[in-house]
């Protein structure tokens, strides 16, 4: 630790962001780099405490406590304060292998771990750790490493988000040979068409990519594994398959008027609007516009507050969001609303960008939604709601009920619905013949192994919705019981 004071002399600077009136007005990134030497004052304010909890990465009922890829983030905090930005760029390579994505989108669980965080605002870690690898970028210290030698392994891994990609630069480096099937037109998964354009440009995906392609990976897109090649296929050419195919089946409203026209997915209603903005800039045509319209979003978790930030950003007339299902113990209030700490997560932008506009919140909470009524042509126009009281039942827990009086009929003529997500779409694992538990992948998180020898899963698929960090880390650790069982077979010949 280079400045045993920091932590007194400096106080937390995070990227800075583009005012929320501004930022409305495109669909480009709105957060930008601190200055070199701001950077170096944050990175002063980390205070060797010892036990520095943000690099523990443990998880406690299913919340993450420090990095969960174990990021040595004491040790590139102190070289940016020393203004050792290649060595901070190496060391961070060394534990993540996409920082420019985490430094980005991750709600940054170290941050909450931070020991200053204690009685002062945490060190801004996130903000550091974007810097050095743009600065990286930059600098044009990333450079593509091809491996010096190849196995003669082969490994197929089915999808490219976080967890997939992790797992085949792992394997690429160890002299694997690596195929990653995509069934969309660009590699990312959720990264390039699930979060908006706005928290992670598209072309940090792509410039990764492209790395990774000089490095020796082979992309192929517009495929679906188990419609256009065969799992049988899969399994003759590879010596081990990866199923890194993400948890995307969404979870659909079912309430009376819930197949009029105008009520959507919220992944629909995202994936249009990147898709388009991505390859056309819009001219294309193939957005789903909201401007001028009324919307609903069902569904108070990140997905939603994405929703809200495109519909305000596509000039809607009026955007609300309801929270949980009020009928769930555990469904939100205005004492339970998330994000908790809104400096650390990702998706409070949207909230202040519809006040600056609207000049409301538009988040609801305790709100049942009863029925949607359509026009004569099958259009939505209204979503009947009453509103509930959380009380306390005589067995501990919480419930809702409804408050009579409450009733009320939202115009309306889109409904985002942003309900969670169901778990994997099962034909594929099927196919494999490995079993599912819970709507996921079945495999030990020791070896990331299926019920079916040498296909292994990763990511999402595994563990069910979660964060872009811990598709990382699964797809790193899953890399590594892939490259012992191909070792395994090596030695067995
Ligand atoms: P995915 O990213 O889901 O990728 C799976 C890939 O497999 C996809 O590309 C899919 O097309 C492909 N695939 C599936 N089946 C097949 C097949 N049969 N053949 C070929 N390809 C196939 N996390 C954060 O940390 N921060 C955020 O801000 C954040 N925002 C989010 C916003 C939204 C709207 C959503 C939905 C999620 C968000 N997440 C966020 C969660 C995060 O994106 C996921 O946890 C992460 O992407 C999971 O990675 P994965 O590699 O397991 O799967």
């Amino acid at each position: 630790m280079g400045k045993p004071t920091g932590f007194i002399e400096y106080k937390r600077q995070k990227t800075k962001e583009q005012p929320p009136l501004a930022r409305i007005e495109h669909f480009g990134e709105y957060a930008t780099r601190l200055s070199d030497k701001d950077l170096q004052t944050q990175g002063a304010r980390c205070m060797d405490c010892g036990t520095p909890f943000c690099h523990m990465g443990i998880e406690i009922r299913g919340t993450a406590a420090g990095c969960p890829i174990n990021n040595v983030i004491p040790e590139w905090n102190d070289l940016v304060y020393r203004g050792q930005w290649k060595e901070a760029l190496d060391r961070l390579h060394l534990t993540n292998n996409f920082p420019e994505f985490t430094g980005r989108v991750c709600p940054a669980p170290c941050e909450s771990s931070c020991v200053l965080g204690i009685n002062e605002p945490a060190v801004a870690i996130k903000s550091i750790e974007r810097s050095i690898i743009d600065k990286g970028f930059e600098e044009g210290w990333v450079m593509p490493r091809v491996p010096r030698t190849r196995t003669g392994k082969k490994v197929a891994i089915i999808g490219s988000g976080p967890a997939g990609l992790a797992a085949a630069d792992e394997l690429n480096q160890q002299g694997h040979s690596v195929t990653v099937y995509e069934r969309d037109d660009r590699a990312g998964g959720l990264l390039m068409y699930g979060i908006p354009n706005m928290k992670l440009e598209k072309e940090v995906i792509e410039r990764r990519i492209r790395l990774l392609q000089q490095e020796g990976i082979d992309f192929v897109y517009n495929t679906t594994v188990g419609v256009d090649i065969t799992a049988e296929e899969l399994r003759a050419q590879y010596d081990a398959v990866l199923l890194a195919t993400g948890a995307q089946k969404q979870r659909e409203l079912r309430i009376e008027g819930s197949e009029g026209n105008g009520v959507v997915l919220a992944m629909d209603y995202l994936t249009s609007v990147t898709k388009s903005y991505v390859r056309s800039n819009f001219e294309d045509g193939q957005a789903m516009n909201v401007e001028g319209k009324n919307v609903i979003i069902i569904g108070g978790g990140d997905t939603g507050a994405d929703c809200v930030a495109t519909a305000i950003r596509q000039n809607c007339k009026s955007v609300v969001q309801f929270g949980k299902h009020p009928k769930l113990p555990n469904a939100r209030t205005e004492e339970t609303m998330w994000p908790k700490d809104p400096s650390i997560f990702t998706f409070d932008y949207a909230y202040e960008e519809v006040d600056a506009k609207l000049g409301r919140d538009p988040r609801e909470y305790c709100i049942q939604t009863e029925k949607i009524v359509s026009d004569t042509e099958g259009n939505i126009k209204e979503l009947h709601t009453i509103y509930m009281e959380k009380i306390l039942g005589e067995d501990g827990f919480h419930y809702f009920k409804e408050l009579p009086g409450t009733e009320k009929v939202w115009p309306v003529d889109y409904v985002f619905v942003a309900i969670g997500f169901e778990g994997v779409e099962r034909s594929l694992p099927e196919r494999f013949g490995v079993e599912l538990i819970n709507n996921r992948v079945a495999a030990t998180i020791k070896d990331y192994q299926t019920t079916v020898p040498g296909v292994f899963t990763a990511g999402d698929a595994r563990r069910g919705q979660s964060l872009v960090v811990w598709a990382i880390r699964e797809g790193r650790e899953a890399a590594a019981a892939i490259h012992t069982f191909l070792a395994k077979e090596v030695v067995s010949l």
